[in-house]
């Protein structure tokens, strides 16, 4: 065992200048995380500098056998907490080899919102509160409670400390260290209401990077319980009745929101998202419809309504912003297994993009 270790933590800095550089892509589920590793010449800071590489498109639902390449375009670099050294994590999106977007690309759709001259003139920053629920191996229920059995009702859980509260902070502690160490903007982690159930926060980051840096904290997240021999879900409900599900709540604001007089902008937007809540809801995460109940801290998946600090609102503007005339607002809708480069680009549209008729 020390052997292996050692082998794997090898530092290659003081024998060549070739790194590893892991391309990570989004497979045909939506949501499944595929990466392989390949050998580079030299460091690199700048995903242009990488090149194009392929993968096997009928091993991941995303091609037919006869005709199965999908090319990878290196879209956004991380330092590589796992290997550490120059080696990195790549981020990239899925082409076929005549160059157009395949169709599970919601990435390439994203960037066409945030590189419309109109949305970058607005500052757009997105705080992702990603949810998660850690499962025990092989059986499907959550870490910490008794096998066939339920613990205590919710409650005590929350933020809470203790091996009969908070089960797998080893787990969450070594994620939000990985992700700081990879250059990723995570802001916070908290234990959640459900016990087993956890969340960190990426943001606020800008425009298509907060998707980005999302994806990848869940790619390290991946890795992290993989280590630890933990399952790892994104299901909006993971167990059924008074358990709280999992939502990624996205909180939004642009620069004139931030500004002066801000708190008018917020309600427009609002607005403009509500005479929307039907497209929204069907682009934010499937099962979604099993958890936003209007219980259990959630709006009715009908029924749109916002409301100061109301978090059984679709909508909520925190205290501050009411109080200041300015900041952000929070869509408590999207699920734990939305996808961000999906539900960040559709409030950028429908909030700056589009006209009501
Ligand atoms: P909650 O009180 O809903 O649990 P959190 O503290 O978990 O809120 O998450 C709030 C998120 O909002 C954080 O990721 C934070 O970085 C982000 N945020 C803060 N200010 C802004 C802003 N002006 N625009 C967008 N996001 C912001
Ligand atoms: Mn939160
Ligand atoms: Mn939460
Ligand atoms: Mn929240």
């Amino acid at each position: 065992m020390a052997l292996l270790t050692e082998l794997q933590n090898l530092d290659l800095t003081g024998t060549t200048e070739k790194i590893i550089a892991e391309y990570i892509w989004i497979g045909g589920s939506g949501l499944d995380m595929r990466s392989k590793a390949r050998t580079i010449a030299k460091p690199v800071t700048d995903p242009k500098q990488l090149p194009n590489w392929n993968y096997d498109g009928s091993s991941t639902g995303q091609a037919r056998g006869e005709d199965s390449e999908v090319i990878l375009y290196p879209q956004a670099i991380f330092k590589d907490p796992f290997r550490r050294g120059n080696n990195i994590l790549v981020m990239c999106d899925s082409y076929t080899p005549a160059g157009e977007p395949i169709p599970t690309n919601n990435r390439h759709k994203a960037a066409q919102v945030f590189n419309n001259p109109a949305v970058i003139a607005e500052g757009t920053w997105f705080g992702l509160e990603q949810e998660y629920t850690l499962l025990q191996k092989d059986v499907n229920w959550p870490l910490g409670w008794p096998l066939g059995g339920y613990p205590p009702p919710q409650g005590p859980y929350y933020c809470g400390t203790g091996v009969d509260k908070a089960f797998g902070r080893d787990i969450v502690d070594a994620h939000y260290k990985a992700c700081i160490y990879a250059g990723i903007n995570i802001s916070g982690i908290n234990g959640e209401v459900m016990p087993g159930q956890w969340e960190f926060q990426i943001g606020p980051s800008e425009g298509i990077a907060a998707a980005d840096q999302l994806w990848v904290a869940r790619y390290v997240l991946e890795r992290v319980t993989e280590a630890a021999g933990v399952v790892l879900s994104f299901h909006p409900k993971p167990i059924k009745g008074e358990w709280n599900g999992a939502g990624c709540h996205t909180n939004f604001s642009t620069k004139p929101m931030r500004d002066e007089g801000g708190y008018e902008v917020i309600k427009k937007a609002i607005e403009k998202l509500g005479l929307r809540h039907k497209e929204h809801i069907q682009a934010y995460g499937e099962d979604n419809e099993q958890r936003l109940t209007g219980r259990c801290e959630t709006a009715d998946i009908n029924t749109f309504r916002w409301g100061v600090a109301d978090r059984g609102a679709s909508i909520r503007v925190g205290r501050d912003t009411e109080k200041e005339g300015k900041g952000y607002f929070e869509d408590r809708r999207p699920a734990s297994n939305m996808d961000p480069y999906v539900v960040t680009a559709m409030i950028a549209e429908t909030s700056i993009l589009w006209k009501p008729t």
